[in-house]
């Protein structure tokens, strides 16, 4: 399969903090011209027999996927996970397990938001859940746009939900090395997503790639919605030097919200191996 085939492979639906139902974006993605794509909701698979099913009626190839939160050297990674085997009983498992938790940093997201004035955020940013077990930092951003206390979703993470502000609760997600065996195991690839977005030293960064190799990983994202023209340059550099496969996903999360549409990103720099060269047998 080509290097220019159109293939988004991340965003997210209502079953995690997008707000389109799996089948509304599948025909946004195809209306857009995608020819393979992937829901790749955080922590979650429930999406996931829907978006098959829509992306079939839609005549577009089909990945499984989900972006699994990981904790590496103190800081949020996300992995992406491309054409598992959904009912493996070791990644629900797991994935089970990532999202539980939630709930209660979420009321003590509330906590600190009311220490500042903001009342009812919990009961505000439930209103915009679509699963109850996967709510998220974006649904207090929601509800902080919704109040008016901020303009939009960017600036509420700038002043309440990021490290050092009121909103922000530290939390431990799985290990990396759990969540690329829970990929690997149920016979899918591991990516780690938008690696531009960690604020890594070169050395971790380091670090992350090397025992992410070690573990299993085999792809990067390279062209993504997070990144600037620049940092597809120097990903695709980072793809070569450790022998992975390159990813592309828009990363699309809301029409109102996200900057990059399904299906929109240029193609993937040359000379890499695209992520879905190496799944073709696990298309469907
Ligand atoms: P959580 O998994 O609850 O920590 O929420 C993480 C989600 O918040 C990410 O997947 C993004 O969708 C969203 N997010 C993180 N940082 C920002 C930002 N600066 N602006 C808008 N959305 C963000
Ligand atoms: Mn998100
Ligand atoms: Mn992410
Ligand atoms: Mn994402």
């Amino acid at each position: 399969m080509t290097q220019l085939l159109n293939a988004d492979l991340h965003c997210h639906s209502v079953v995690s903090d997008g707000t389109l139902t799996p089948e509304a974006l599948a025909e946004r993605a195809k209306g857009n011209g995608v020819e393979l794509w992937a829901l790749t909701d955080h922590d979650e698979i429930g999406g996931l027999q829907r978006a098959r099913d829509a992306a079939k009626s839609q005549g577009m190839g089909y990945l499984t996927g989900a972006e699994i939160s990981v904790t590496f050297l103190h800081q949020t990674v996300h992995v992406v996970g491309l054409g598992f085997d959904a009912d493996n009983t070791d990644l629900r498992e797991g994935l089970r397990r990532t999202r539980g938790g939630r709930q209660e940093r979420a009321m003590e997201m509330a906590d600190g938001l009311a220490k500042v004035g903001i009342k009812d955020a919990y009961e505000g940013a439930l209103k915009f859940v679509g699963n109850p077990e996967l709510i998220s930092r974006t649904h207090f951003a929601r509800f902080l746009v919704e109040s008016g206390v901020c303009k939009e979703t960017n600036e509420v993470f700038r002043k309440y939900l990021t490290e050092g502000k009121p909103g922000y609760v530290p939390h431990r997600w799985a290990l990396l090395k759990d969540a690329i065996h829970w990929i690997t195991g149920a016979g899918g690839m591991a990516i780690i997503a938008h690696p531009a977005r960690y604020k890594f030293t070169p050395n971790e960064e380091f670090a992350l790639f090397t025992e992410f190799k070690g573990h299993g990983g085999q792809g990067v994202e390279v062209v993504t919605g997070s990144h600037s023209v620049a940092e597809f340059g120097i990903y695709a550099h980072t793809a070569k030097e450790f022998g992975l496969a390159a990813s592309r996903g828009s990363d699309f999360h809301s029409p109102d919200e996200s900057h990059t549409e399904l299906g929109t990103l240029p193609p993937l720099p040359a000379g890499l191996t695209p992520v879905w060269e190496l799944l073709s047998a696990r298309i469907q």
